[in-house]
């Protein structure tokens, strides 16, 4: 498989190369040159790592086959159980629960991949990399479990000094390996990714130092994503499903779009936002405008831009490059786009979508809770929430985090805190290790050389 920008201006460059470049050096997102068929009948009664390995293989083909089962069975060692992601059912619904990686949310299952992956293309090509990166919470404590200890790999992350979850703040700061930087800043969330762009943007120092990125631009991480839609089928024993997905960067859903176009029988993929709904309003009235982030009680939904959502557009304008280009020109300018019926109605065809209010969420986690005695984390809420407005049946819902991670939320709507995890419990007793810097560029960048 040969990869290409949707920019138009990268194209013919391999699965490894693609991983290494994250974003496209023309500013576009990466994209294969084709979406591949999964040939259903082979998949049917595979387990999760062998599911993994017949959907790898149809986009990697610069890596050999017995080296693509090796990282996927390191990847997933972490796990707390065989099937990596249990597809439970619950009221009338399934839920598929992606949190029995090492951080409790639905990250660790492509970032345990992408930690492996890097160790295992930075070891044949004989380099290294230092992975610098912004975290309101989840992402940094997910890819610090898929970094740490890894070889010719630093990973320093910012985050909001006392403005992340307690259970969140644990997580990053007690992993003790000696590749891993936690930095906490005197300033917000929005700071700390202020800091982060202004070093990528200063290209001497990041080729210097040879800085690398973990979001969820990475096309890796999508492709990782790709296995549990398949995977969550299967066991449903269904002819055809529905997924609904709680949304922030178009990452997770983004997968499961694919899936569809790999020939997986989905009916429609229900896109779940909280009350930062410009993809709520994209999908209903072809309304992609910009408005502030308000906080909610699912954080990692509380975005507005989307990093994934030009992928989705490069397949709504029919691999269109020069379209994407100024469509993303039009954005950057105005804040802003407007999509008329022609492309609605091509949206419609894969996805709907509600969003989801703090009131509803709360009511969510408890009318189930009451209904099943099931505990749904606060994302995980807002994709249920959705799944029941649809009305639609043989819905899989993707729990995207596990509720112990948000005990505030989750007492709030249901008056107990979550049995927590011993995992999250044992930490509480270790050494905690981080820097605090001031809100600025240049004693982040200090710290980078005098770390590296
Ligand atoms: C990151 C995250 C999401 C949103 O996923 P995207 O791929 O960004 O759409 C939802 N729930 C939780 C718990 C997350 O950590």
């Amino acid at each position: 498989m040969r990869y290409k920008s949707t920019r138009g201006g990268v194209s013919n460059i391999g699965f490894k190369e693609a991983f290494l470049m994250g974003l496209a050096s023309d500013g576009g997102l990466i994209v294969p040159e084709y979406i591949p068929k999964a040939d259903l009948s082979r998949l049917e009664n595979l387990s999760y790592k062998e599911i993994a390995f017949e959907i790898f293989r149809l986009f990697i083909d610069d890596i050999d086959a017995d080296d693509i089962k090796k990282l996927i069975n390191d990847s997933y060692v972490n796990f707390d159980t065989e099937e990596i992601t249990p597809l439970v059912r619950e009221d009338d619904l399934y839920i598929l629960e992606l949190f029995h990686g090492p951080t409790f949310a639905f990250k660790d299952v492509a970032l345990q991949f992408l930690g492996n992956l890097f160790e295992f293309v930075l070891n044949e090509t004989h380099s290294y990399i230092n992975i610098l990166g912004a975290t309101s919470g989840d992402t940094g404590s997910a890819a610090i479990y898929g970094l740490k200890g890894k070889k010719n790999i630093n990973i320093f992350i910012l985050h909001p000094n006392n403005a992340v979850s307690e259970v969140q703040k644990l997580q990053m700061v007690t992993v003790e390996d000696k590749n891993v930087f936690n930095i906490a800043i005197d300033g917000t969330f929005d700071d700390c990714q202020r800091i982060v762009k202004s070093i990528f943007s200063d290209l001497e120092f990041k080729n210097r130092y040879r800085l690398g990125a973990v979001n969820s631009i990475n096309w890796a991480r999508i492709l990782a994503q790709i296995v549990y839609y398949f995977y969550a089928y299967f066991k449903s024993g269904k002819s055809s499903v529905t997924f609904s997905v709680p949304t922030g960067n178009f990452g997770d859903i983004l997968a499961g779009y694919f899936a569809k176009r790999m020939g997986l029988p989905i009916e429609k993929l229900i896109l779940a936002t909280n009350s930062n709904d410009i993809l709520y309003r994209f999908v209903r009235f072809g309304d992609y405008s910009l408005s502030k982030v308000v906080k909610t009680i699912s954080p990692s939904m509380d975005i507005q831009i989307a990093s994934n959502f030009e992928r989705y557009l490069y397949y709504l304008f029919n691999e269109d490059t020069n379209r994407i280009n100024k469509v993303m020109g039009e954005f950057s300018d105005n804040g802003k786009l407007k999509f008329g019926k022609d492309d609605l109605d091509k949206v419609h065809k894969d996805f709907i979508s509600y969003a989801c209010s703090v009131e509803d969420t709360l009511k969510t986690i408890k009318l189930f809770y009451d209904e099943t005695g099931y505990i749904l984390d606060p994302h995980t809420a807002a994709g249920v929430f959705a799944a029941k407005q649809s009305g639609l049946g043989d819905v899989i819902c993707l729990s995207t985090a596990h509720p112990a991670k948000f005990p505030d939320a989750i007492q709030r709507a249901i008056g107990i805190k979550p049995a927590e995890p011993e995992a999250i419990t044992n930490l509480r007793g270790k050494t905690k290790k981080f820097s605090v810097l001031p809100n600025s560029i240049s004693d982040v960048k200090l710290f980078i050389k005098q770390n590296v």
